[in-house]
């Protein structure tokens, strides 16, 4: 007699979350085993591991958001980008998402759109002290050649770590993400990528699992990646997350005074924006290395040095959109996108 088995297809889902640490959240990442083809389900973890829970009420929920490709393991595995909310079903305290979804469901007719630039900076992890602590390009201590060549800058002098923005670059587009760009940065060590144009929630999903997947790359070379968002004091640049924001009104003809209207609700608001733009913002927002201070707003075309730029194509063109150029690179882009749909389209609504 013959026996028959029903084989299912496996796979790994790699979830991933964001942890309650303060006054910046990490990501977390556990795998799931799932049969191919089934819906995520809902899953659970130790809260009182990741600062969201105590010992005793130690359980908190995994909700699937959206799921992408995994361009890590290949195949038909996937990453699952979660919430985290409590046993009950609410969202947890440390669940920005929750928000942002409300405010883009509040104002949906105004058709909100977000291109965030994350920078960020290698730092090698060997454990030889020759290389230990320093951003990837710095010398074993003290400083290299004062920046200026740095900046989008090509040849073994100039730029460190190209091959592993290569490899982040390529997983971002075979998971989907709307990944628009790289670039070598001012500082040695330091790059940028850039999501968008891409609507909300998405746009935080999509930065929040690009940022796994450039810390699980660099992870193979032994290299770090840090949002930190001065990691060399002096002269030397700090690490932003420029976010350039339209709405459906600015971008149609005629969209500059809306452009406007935007910027000038952005002054209104600017102390709010600032203190939930990412930790230690006044170490960044100093007025100089092309930052406008932390407590002055200013806006102009053009205007690396102001809080908000009108990049000179938009004023050509009477239409486009606006840069925020406040935002650090440790910011969380649920809440930068959540307070922007906010202050700009509850302005426009009065
Ligand atoms: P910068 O000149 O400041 O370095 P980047 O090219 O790095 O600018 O980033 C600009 C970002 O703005 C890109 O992600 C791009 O997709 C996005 N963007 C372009 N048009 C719009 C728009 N209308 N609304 C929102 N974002 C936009
Ligand atoms: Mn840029
Ligand atoms: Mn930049
Ligand atoms: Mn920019």
């Amino acid at each position: 007699m013959n026996t028959y088995y029903i084989i299912f297809m496996k796979i790994k889902a790699e979830y991933i979350w964001i942890d309650g640490q303060t006054p910046t959240a990490k990501l977390r990442s556990k795998t799931k085993i799932i049969e191919q083809g089934t819906e995520p389900p809902i899953w659970g973890f130790d809260g009182s591991s990741t600062q969201q829970a105590t010992g005793d009420q130690s359980d908190c929920v995994l909700k699937p958001v959206a799921q992408f490709p995994d361009p890590i393991r290949g195949g038909d595995n996937i990453l699952v980008m979660c919430e985290v909310m409590n046993v009950d079903m609410t969202p947890h305290a440390s669940n920005t998402r929750a928000a942002l979804v409300e405010s883009a469901s509040n104002f949906s007719e105004f058709e909100p759109w977000f291109g965030m630039e994350q920078e960020y900076t290698f730092y090698e992890q060997s454990y030889d002290s020759l290389k230990y602590g320093q951003p990837l390009g710095f010398p074993p201590s003290g400083y290299p050649a004062p920046q200026g060549g740095y900046y989008c800058g090509v040849g073994a002098d100039e730029v460190y770590g190209r091959e592993i923005s290569e490899a982040h670059a390529t997983a971002c587009i075979e998971a989907g993400l709307g990944i628009s760009g790289t670039n070598a940065e001012v500082m040695p060590g330091q790059w940028e990528f850039q999501i968008g144009p891409v609507g909300a929630p998405d746009i935080g999903d999509q930065i929040w699992v690009a940022r796994w997947l450039l810390y699980r790359i660099a992870e193979d070379w032994n290299i770090s990646a840090t949002l930190d968002p001065k990691p060399v004091k002096g002269d030397w640049n700090g690490a932003g997350m420029h976010t350039n924001f339209s709405t459906k009104q600015m971008r149609e003809d005629g969209g500059y005074d809306a452009i406007v209207a935007g910027c000038e609700a952005l002054g209104k608001n600017a102390d709010l924006h600032v203190k939930n733009y990412g930790a230690n913002i006044e170490d960044r927002l100093t007025g100089d290395h092309e930052t406008q201070s932390f407590d002055t707003f200013s806006y102009g075309v053009s205007d690396r040095g102001a809080s908000i730029r009108i990049p000179w194509q938009v004023e050509v063109d009477k239409k486009g959109y606006l840069e925020d150029r406040r935002p650090n690179a440790n910011g969380d882009p649920y809440v930068i996108a959540m307070l922007m749909i906010d202050t700009v389209c509850s302005a426009a609504s009065s």
